[in-house]
Order: structure tokens, then C-alpha cells, then sequence
């Protein structure tokens, strides 16, 4: 006898037949014995359809009654689901975030879980019951609601799989697991049987939302067995594996394991500022003090040593924000220069530990992107990825001719 916790994304219980079908698959890992915790997400699209709402009585939402509002998303598919069980005869209670004790920080919106109350979870497991958990919500040490980021009932599944010491935690979705490229893209993308905790987390960074980072953050911090796989189709989906464990006699490793893309940033260049010690942190000190993230920053070499250039990119959601901060405060404080903004960029990234013993990938990726026509407008690299900043509409083209390209490719690779 084994105990899962399988979570069930948006698509998964986007109707009442979908959760009737997820109630059926419940019910086939209990008639084998198993023990079952259920963590599920809102019905697709009603995320979206509650903040539209929040969004069109008020441009900037107060975050806790933000968190308030989101949060019904789940109660109502938690509820339906266990309704579900018991009409195929399978015993089961619905549990909100706050019920179970799942407590967080006080960061509404991007709430991080501290700690999670399991007695009552296992008193109902041992009396031969289905839990059944609400997915991205908890609460804070005063009781408020809170949520964990878009994506967030994937982090619910893998901190109740590692706080039960879960045999495995299933995440079931849309795709039959972890793709080389998002598969809505690339057509030819391949499924991975395994994918190393520390790809997966490079690749949940840099814009794949098959699986939210901070899930696969638990799973490598608590070494929780996690599964990504299809809520539509039986097979063997993915495993996110620690370094170690990756099949020492599968086919030569790979040099890249995935393409990541994210059109969720902008680009802010800030060109002739004064080319002296300090600029850099007077142009992102005010910027990180408006608790704006930066990710890439770039600064050029002053050709003539008293100006430069100074790029960096942000959430698209800060681009308004962090144009006004640069024109009203940082520009008059700098004493010049001038701004320019653009929106209409993505982010493409190979990820691969294999990268880290072969040289040769930036110089491969930048001649496929040229041989495409493709213009690179920024460049980072770290130990196992490498991203580009390119203009969006290049996206899918770059995406397809580097996934061919790097022989990521179906017919590429070998089937198993
Ligand atoms: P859920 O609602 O089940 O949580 P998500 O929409 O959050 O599902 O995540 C699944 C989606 O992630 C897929 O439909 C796919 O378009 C996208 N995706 C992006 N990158 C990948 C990848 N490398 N492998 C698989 N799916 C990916
Ligand atoms: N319903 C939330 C969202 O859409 C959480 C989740 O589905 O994981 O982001
Ligand atoms: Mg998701």
C-alpha cells in the first residue's frame, strides 16, 4: 500500500464530466489499496475570470481581498470533487488551505508555505477516507487568506507529499509530462521519461509552466518522488530525478534537455548615463526599493569611457511602473540620459546539465538564431542555460530552429 498525493491543474477539472473523471481515477488508486490526498486547482479559466472582475472595479486590487477572492476558485472544485467520490461510493472530505493548516507568510498573492498541520489529514487517511485539499491557498498567522502565486497547487501538492512522506507526488495535467519545449509550440517537442530537479528548476524559472518553481524547489529540498503526467491518458509521464539517479545507461546525455520561453518581461535601456563608480546601483537601488525585480542586466563598455549604455529587463506587470520611476527620479538624479523601452520581447533559453562539459552551445545557438535572421538583443549564461533576448514575434521561429537544431526534434530522438 502506497500513499499519493495527486494534483489535478485546471484543465483537469474544467467541468463537471472532468471531475467525474478524476473522481474515477481516484477511485481505481484506492480499490488497489492505496491511500489517496487530492489537491486541486480552481476550474480552467476561473483564476482569470475572478481577477478580470477584481480588476474591473478596481486598478490596483488590495492584495488581501485579492487573495480572498481567488481563493474560492478551489473551494469550489474541492467540494464537487468529493461530492463526486461519494456518489461512486468512495468516503472523502473537502479541506480548504486554512482548514487543514497549511500557514504561510504574510506575502499575499506570493505567500511561501512555513508549515503544514498533518494530524487531522492523517486521522482522516487511517479512517479509510480520500482528503481532498484546496491547491494554492493557506493561511497567515493571523488567519487571513492567502495565496501562493499562479500555478501555486502545484507547490499544495509536492509540501503536503513531502510533509505526509508520500511515496509520490503526482501532478496530473494537460500534457502527458515534461516536454523538450512547450508542445503548444513545437509540434515535434518530445516527452522526457526523466528530467534532473535542477533542469526542471531552471527550466519552471525561465517560463515553462508545466510545473510551478517553488514546487520543484520542495521536491529537491525534501526529496519527494514527483510525477508529471497526463489526467487524460494512462502512461508513465516524467520523473523529476536528482542528478544521481538519472539511468546511467540511457543514451548518451543529451547536451540540451529543454527550450524555456517567457514573454512576461520588457526591456529598459538607459542610454549615455555618466560612466562612473556607482551608476549601476543608482539606476537599481530605486528600483529594488519599489520592490521591483530585475531579472538580466547588461551594461555595454563606454567606447569613448565617459558613457554607457545600461540595459536590464522586468516583469511585464512593472514595465508602466518602472518606465515612470526611470523618468521622474532616477534620469534627473543621474543628470541625463535617455530612455528607451520595449515590451515586445521574449526570453529563449537552453537548459541542460550537459551543457557544464561541452563547450561550443552560445556560439551554436547564436549562429542558428543568424542563420534564421533572428537579431539578439541581450545574452546571459550560467553554468546550464544560456537565454537571449529577442523580439516576440521571432519567438516560435527561434524555438523550432533551436529545438531542431540542438536534435530535441521527435524523430531525433529515441522513442522509449
Ligand atoms: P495545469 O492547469 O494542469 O496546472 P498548466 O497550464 O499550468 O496546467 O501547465 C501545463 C501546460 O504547460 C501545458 O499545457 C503546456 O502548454 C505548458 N508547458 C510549457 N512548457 C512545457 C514543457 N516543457 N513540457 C510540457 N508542458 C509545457
Ligand atoms: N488556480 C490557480 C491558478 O490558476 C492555482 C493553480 O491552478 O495552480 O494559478
Ligand atoms: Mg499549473
Amino acid at each position: 500500500m502506497a500513499l499519493y498525493v495527486q494534483k489535478f491543474g485546471g484543465t483537469s477539472v474544467g467541468s463537471p464530466e472532468r471531475i467525474r473523471a478524476v473522481a474515477e481515477k481516484v477511485k481505481g488508486f484506492r480499490d488497489r489499496g492505496h491511500q489517496v490526498v487530492v489537491v486541486v486547482s480552481a476550474m480552467s479559466g476561473e483564476t482569470n475570470r475572478l481577477t478580470d472582475m477584481a480588476e474591473s472595479l478596481n486598478a490596483s486590487p488590495d492584495p488581501r481581498e485579492m487573495d480572498m477572492l481567488l481563493s474560492t476558485g478551489e473551494q469550489v472544485t474541492i467540494s464537487l470533487l468529493a461530492m463526486a467520490l461519494q456518489e461512486l461510493g468512495v468516503p472523502a472530505t473537502s479541506h480548504t488551505g486554512a482548514q487543514v493548516g497549511i500557514h504561510t507568510d504574510n506575502a499575499y498573492t506570493r505567500a511561501r508555505i512555513q508549515r503544514i498541520e498533518t494530524d487531522d489529514l492523517r486521522a482522516d487517511l487511517e479512517a479509510g477516507k480520500v482528503v481532498v485539499v484546496a491547491g494554492f491557498q493557506g493561511i497567515d498567522e493571523e488567519g487571513n487568506i492567502t495565496t501562493l502565486g499562479r500555478g501555486g497547487s502545484d507547490t499544495t501538492g509536492v509540501a503536503l507529499a513531502a510533509s505526509l512522506g508520500a511515496d509520490e507526488c503526482q501532478i496530473y495535467t494537460d500534457v502527458d509530462g515534461v516536454y523538450t519545449t512547450d508542445p503548444r509550440v513545437c509540434s515535434k517537442a518530445s516527452r522526457l521519461k526523466s528530467i534532473t530537479v535542477e533542469e526542471m528548476l531552471e527550466l519552471a524559472s525561465l517560463g515553462s509552466k508545466v510545473l510551478q518553481i517553488r514546487a520543484v524547489e520542495f521536491a529537491g529540498k525534501y526529496n519527494v518522488p514527483l510525477r508529471v503526467l497526463s489526467s487524460f491518458e494512462d502512461g508513465p509521464g516524467t520523473l523529476i530525478v536528482a542528478e544521481s539517479e538519472k539511468d546511467e545507461d540511457s543514451m548518451e546525455e543529451p547536451l540540451i534537455s529543454g527550450i524555456a520561453f517567457n514573454k512576461n518581461e520588457a526591456k529598459l535601456t538607459l542610454l549615455n548615463t555618466p560612466d562612473i563608480p556607482g551608476v549601476a546601483s543608482r539606476i537599481l537601488g530605486p528600483i529594488a526599493a519599489a520592490n521591483i525585480e530585475v531579472d538580466m542586466i547588461v551594461q555595454n563598455v563606454a567606447p569613448a569611457g565617459d558613457y554607457t549604455d545600461f540595459t536590464f529587463t522586468v516583469a511585464k506587470s512593472d514595465y508602466r511602473a518602472t518606465k515612470k520611476l526611470i523618468e521622474e527620479t532616477i534620469l534627473p538624479d543621474l543628470g541625463g540620459g535617455e530612455l528607451r523601452g520595449d515590451d515586445n520581447i521574449v526570453k529563449v533559453s537552453l537548459v541542460g546539465v550537459g551543457m557544464r562539459s561541452h563547450a561550443g552551445v552560445a556560439s551554436k545557438m547564436f549562429r542558428v538564431l543568424a542563420e534564421e535572421n533572428v537579431n539578439i538583443r541581450m545574452v546571459s549564461t550560467s553554468e546550464i542555460k544560456i537565454s537571449v533576448v529577442i523580439d516576440e514575434k521571432h519567438m516560435e521561429l527561434a524555438v523550432k530552429a533551436l529545438h531542431k537544431a540542438f536534435g530535441l526534434d521527435q524523430a531525433d530522438i529515441e522513442e522509449d
